[in-house]
Order: C-alpha cells, then sequence, then structure tokens
C-alpha cells in the first residue's frame, strides 16, 4: 500500500512513510470493512463518517511537516486512524471529535496500541482547544467552509495548518502558515471529506 499508493503519488518523506508502514489500517476499521483495509479510497465507519484514503492522510502528515518536538491540535478523531500516524512523529497531539462513540473507539483503539501521548476531547473542535493552545501543527480532517480565525490564533508563530475548505462537495486542501502574527495560505489538490459540523463550520 504505501509503494503504490503514497510514494509513487510523490510523497517521499521517510519519517512520514516510515509512520504509514507502521500504523496498520485493518486495525482502524469496523469488522465489515476490515477486507477492505488496503484499498485505495475512503472507507465507511459508521456514524455516517468515513475513514480517509490512506494517501490522504500521507499527503496531509507531509504537509504539516512535523518536528519530533511538536505539539499537534487534530480536528475529528474519526477512527483515530490518522491520530496514530500524528503520534508516531510529534511529542503530543490534542484530538477532538463531536461523536462521543466513535471518539471513546478511537481512544480504545490507541490505548491498546500503546499511544500514551495523545489527549482526547468531545466537542466541537472547529473553534479548536484554546486551553491547549499554542499548537506548532493543526490538522483538520472535515471539510470546512472557511479557516476561522479561532484556529489560526491557537497556532504558535512559524506554525502550520493543513485543512480542507470548501463545500459540502468537494474541498480544496489548504496549508496556512503563521508568520509575525499573518497568514498566508497555500493551495493543494482537490479532496471529498465529510463535513465539520459547529460553530465554525458547517450547520448540522
Ligand atoms: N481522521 C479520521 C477521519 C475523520 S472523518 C480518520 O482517520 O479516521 C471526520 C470526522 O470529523 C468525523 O468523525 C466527524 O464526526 C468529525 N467532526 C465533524 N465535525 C466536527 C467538529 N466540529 N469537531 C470535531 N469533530 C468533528
Amino acid at each position: 500500500m504505501v509503494e503504490e499508493q503514497i510514494a509513487s503519488r510523490g510523497v517521499r518523506d521517510s519519517r512520514v512513510l516510515d509512520a504509514m508502514k507502521a500504523v496498520h489500517r485493518e486495525r482502524f476499521l469496523p469488522p465489515d470493512q476490515v477486507a477492505y483495509a488496503y484499498h485505495d479510497r475512503a472507507l465507511p465507519v459508521g456514524q455516517g463518517q468515513t475513514i480517509s484514503q490512506p494517501y490522504i492522510v500521507a499527503l496531509m502528515t507531509e504537509l504539516l511537516r512535523i518536528e519530533a518536538s511538536h505539539r499537534v491540535l487534530e480536528i475529528g478523531t474519526g477512527t483515530g486512524y490518522q491520530t496514530a500516524v500524528l503520534a508516531m512523529l510529534a511529542e503530543h497531539v490534542h484530538t477532538v471529535e463531536r461523536l462521543d462513540v466513535l471518539s471513546a473507539a478511537a481512544q480504545h483503539r490507541l490505548g491498546a496500541l500503546g499511544h500514551d501521548n495523545v489527549s482526547y476531547r468531545i466537542g466541537d473542535g472547529s473553534v479548536g482547544w484554546a486551553e491547549a493552545a499554542p499548537f506548532d501543527r493543526i490538522i483538520v480532517t472535515a471539510a470546512a467552509p472557511t479557516i476561522s480565525t479561532e484556529l489560526t490564533d491557537q497556532l504558535a508563530e512559524g506554525g502550520r495548518l493543513v485543512i480542507p475548505v470548501g463545500d459540502a462537495e468537494t474541498q480544496r486542501l489548504t496549508v496556512v502558515e503563521r508568520h509575525d502574527g499573518k497568514t498566508v495560505e497555500r493551495p493543494s489538490i482537490a479532496v471529498r471529506f465529510v463535513k465539520l459540523i459547529g460553530e465554525s463550520g458547517f450547520p448540522s
């Protein structure tokens, strides 16, 4: 999977590729989806939500350029698959999920896999996690209508945010960098995520 779906499409960061190899996607799937674990697409995981396509997980992680000393905020824990990849690379991951059933399952899985550098919150992550800010890196794994100032304000100086921005059908993966209190946006590829629902997201 890592060679055929990820490296071949241009993800070259060896730390990211190693993390993708170390995190086994089948461990994050409901039983009826395990047979498709290494298929090249997002898969349904219940509650109307999906686990991301492996290539998108790898690309977003590469775009973040995580260093071992970094504190990372993830919005949209989902199954915890992306969380596990982040936890392999960063010092600490704070992750927020609005659906308690998904967060509970992710906490159980990540605990069983030994990822002890993760803090969890159940609630609306569209406004970030102000009490734990600032973060070196922020990743949003649900489709956002706009880049909210709540999130960019929680970025440390020199920090980076990777977020899919657009409407409910398609979004543009966007990299936002914060320098001298100002933000610079750079577009990446078109993607399709489930909606970010909340105060700075879409209405439910
Ligand atoms: N990264 C996940 C996939 C996430 S799918 C994985 O690898 O499995 C998007 C997730 O974002 C869903 O679980 C959805 O419930 C969650 N979500 C949507 N709006 C949210 C919000 N405002 N705050 C936190 N989580 C949210």
